[in-house]
């Protein structure tokens, strides 16, 4: 036998009928699996040695075999603002970002779908790293745990998820749901669908799959241009999915009462920031029950980008206003730890932008 294969296995991510499949495989009834999923998520336990609730058979079956292991905090980067970030280890040694964001009575989590990302929007520090794998369920709800447990963050409090770290979650589509389904399960971490949002750069047939979802959370696409040359030149992944395929994707998704979908638009100075771009955002609007969040670019070493004057972002948003369209400026947190949208990068990331620049 290799030294790998002896090696407990990781239980973090694994679903309620997995764990229910386990329990049937150790000969145990169905339910000591659920029993499981819950310790695992719902009571935070650790160690398995410590679910007292299961026959001890069972327990001593499993603490021979698996474990529950969350990422590990590297480093932590705390703003003025209270987020924080955190530069998380993976059990292969890869890191990822994750960050905090306390905003008065709510927490919101800021979490990353794979290791870099392949999309490489020209203004974000995360496509300077490419893409280096898919993260697992387990990597994704791990990092909530992991914050929840770094923050103090008790089960029931205001929790907000946003798959909106490094990667692109609809490019990792099946893991990413997996996650969504134990973050939002009452005998999981017990989140509320609205209080989780998938942000994506467009991946049309993805966004297709999602309106399918029966356990759905809310979908946020990130527009930042108002044409499709603007566009493809910003996020080249419109070159497959342009403007015209991708509004239909959403005006065909089917949005529950009161759910709108969200638009992010990050304002680049002098670039996609006219008064001409919010008259066509406003227009490609039409037929979609829609809210837009005007994001000023934060810029970093590198990258060849500003954000525009307070007075351009004010006057794009009051165009928006003026076609009824609702629109609320963004001015991202945690941005003094390169913490805020699109700066998620790791460390060493704002050299590789110098060269890319
Ligand atoms: S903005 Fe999002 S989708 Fe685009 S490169 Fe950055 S992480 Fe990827």
């Amino acid at each position: 036998m290799s030294a790998t294969a002896s090696l407990p296995k990781n239980l973090l991510g694994w679903s309620r009928a997995e764990l229910e499949q386990l329990a049937v495989e150790a000969g145990q009834p169905r339910f000591r699996g659920r029993q499981t999923f819950r310790g695992i998520y719902a009571r935070r336990v650790r160690d398995l040695g410590a679910l007292t609730d299961l026959d001890k058979k069972f327990r001593d079956y499993l603490l021979a075999r698996y474990t529950v292991a969350l990422p590990r905090s590297e480093r932590q980067f705390t703003s003025r603002d209270g987020s924080a970030r955190y530069l998380l280890g993976l059990e292969d040694g890869k890191t990822i970002e994750a960050v905090y964001m306390p905003i008065e009575d709510r927490v919101t989590f800021c979490i990353s779908s794979q290791v870099g990302c392949a999309v490489d929007c020209r203004f974000c520090f995360t496509a300077l790293l490419g893409v280096k794998r898919n993260l697992t369920a387990g990597e994704m709800v791990g990092q909530v745990m992991a914050l929840s447990e770094a923050q103090h963050v008790e089960r029931g409090a205001h929790v907000n998820v946003v798959f909106m770290g490094m990667g692109e979650p609809l490019l990792n589509y099946g893991p990413v749901m997996e996650a969504v389904r134990i973050l939002a399960d009452p005998d999981g971490l017990g989140i509320t669908l609205r209080r989780i949002t998938i942000s994506t750069s467009g991946i049309v047939p993805r966004i297709r799959d999602l309106a399918c979802e029966a356990v759905r959370p809310r979908l946020a696409v990130s527009l930042n241009a108002s044409t499709d040359e603007q566009r493809s030149a910003l996020v080249p992944i419109n070159r497959k999915y342009p403007i015209s395929e991708l509004m239909r994707a959403c005006r065909e998704y089917p949005l529950r009462p009161r759910e709108r979908l969200t638009f992010e638009y990050v304002l680049l100075d002098g670039v996609n920031d006219s008064d001409q771009d919010a008259q066509r955002v406003a227009e490609l609007m039409q037929g979609v029950r829609a809210k837009i969040n005007l994001i000023p670019y934060n810029s970093g070493p590198g990258l060849p980008f500003r954000a525009p004057p307070i007075e351009r972002v004010l006057s794009f948003q009051q165009v928006l206003a003026d076609r009824r369209v609702p629109a609320f400026i963004r001015i991202s947190r945690g941005q003094d730890v390169m913490a805020a949208c699109g700066q998620l990068s790791l460390a060493g990331a704002p050299s590789q932008a110098a060269a890319r620049a």
